[in-house]
């Protein structure tokens, strides 16, 4: 039997993709050629292409302007062609610090120019979302980070500026409805809730390139890779793929409006848990937790062994926390079964009775 698999990423896949992909390895929709050996300039794969991306925008509910790209490097790369592509010569960005993630994408944008970063959840072990804020005026864009995947939280509210505003939503894209109209440039990597690891989503509006007065390596210019369709290098085919059949797949599930609302209720079951059970404690402050990312302590750390047992026993995968915090951490991305969250439910209160 499959695993639980709660993996923070990359992390699970519904089970119908996983068989169409590996059909799609030997045999690609039976032209009896398997999909990564044939060119990305086929017939084949430019439709796989274009499917992506018109899945993107159709399920995302994109506004006219707006293209989509999928890219390579990882929302890693991302924290870099951010500042390349919207920090002037000269100029200023400003960043919302709620995590790893974020910090890293600072450390990446000092590299081209002066960081301002104007709000920060570092004082309490990034437990938060900061609320009172002043984002400075004088700024080139506002760059954010929608979920923070290690912590467990999430942005409700999104910072409300002038500026140009950016957001990395790696961990939470495709699990909510948002107003896109709001952002400016988005991107996610693939493996968290989207597809396997290889592929970076990008989504840019198209009227915010090219005013920044710098000279921009070509892999690391949006302009390029937009005037190629994302194909001014060799795409990453079988990534690219696996990410069409999982948003085939959240079309069929009724799209992100009906995933949202099961994630709400994966999540509300998860959360009553780790706060009902006396053994828990929750790692996130309350009104700003993550649908997606569960993190948790345990109140008595004795006990450790006895959990992880049980829950190995259950055939649970990847609840360990990210090493920075410790603890537990819970992925319940949009392919994650309410099943599978019954079955870590039950096994904390099999913990409860064991140990009391
Ligand atoms: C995982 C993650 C990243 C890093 O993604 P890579 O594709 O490994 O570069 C960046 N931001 C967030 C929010 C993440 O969850």
């Amino acid at each position: 039997m499959k695993k639980h698999n709660f993996s923070a990423g990359p992390c699970i896949l519904p089970q119908e993709v996983l068989k169409k992909a590996a059909n799609a390895v030997t045999n690609f929709n039976g032209i009896d050629l398997s999909l990564i050996e044939i060119s990305h300039r086929s017939k084949e794969f430019v439709e796989v292409m274009e499917k992506a991306r018109s899945l993107v925008k159709e399920l995302l509910n994109l506004p006219e302007g707006y293209s989509v790209l999928f890219l390579q490097g990882g929302a890693s790369l991302e924290f870099l062609m951010t500042p390349y592509n919207l920090l002037k010569v000269n100029g200023k960005a400003g960043y919302f610090d709620t995590g790893t993630w974020s910090s890293k994408a600072i450390k990446e944008a000092k590299t081209l120019g002066e960081v301002d970063v104007f709000a920060s959840s570092k004082d309490k072990g990034y437990n938060y979302i900061p609320k009172n804020y002043n984002i400075p005026s004088d700024i080139d864009y506002v760059h954010c980070t929608s979920n923070n995947t290690i912590f467990g939280t999430q942005i409700k509210e999104f910072p409300k500026t002038d500026a140009l505003l950016v957001c990395d939503m790696s961990s939470d894209i495709f699990s909510r409805e948002l107003d896109f109209t709001q952002f400016d440039l988005v991107y996610a990597g693939a493996q968290k809730n989207m597809g396997p690891a290889g592929t970076t989503l990008v989504i840019v509006k198209d009227e915010i390139l090219g005013k920044t007065g710098r000279s921009i390596p070509s892999m690391l210019d949006y302009q390029v890779h937009l005037s190629k369709d994302s194909m001014f290098n060799t795409p990453p085919v079988f990534a690219v793929y696996v990410s069409m059949l999982t948003l085939e797949w959240l079309k069929e599930q009724g799209g992100v409006k009906a995933i949202e609302k099961i994630n709400q209720e994966k999540a509300a079951l998860l959360y009553a848990e780790v706060d009902r059970n006396p053994l828990f404690i929750g790692f996130a402050n309350k009104e700003d937790r993550s649908t997606m990312n569960v993190t948790f302590n345990l109140t008595n750390e004795t006990h450790k062994d006895t959990f992880d047992k049980l829950w190995n026993e259950a055939g649970i995968n990847g609840l360990k926390g990210h090493k920075s915090v410790g603890g537990y951490r819970a992925s319940i991305y949009n392919a994650m079964p309410i099943e599978s969250i019954k079955v870590l439910i039950n096994v904390m209160q099999q913990f409860e009775k064991q140990v009391s």
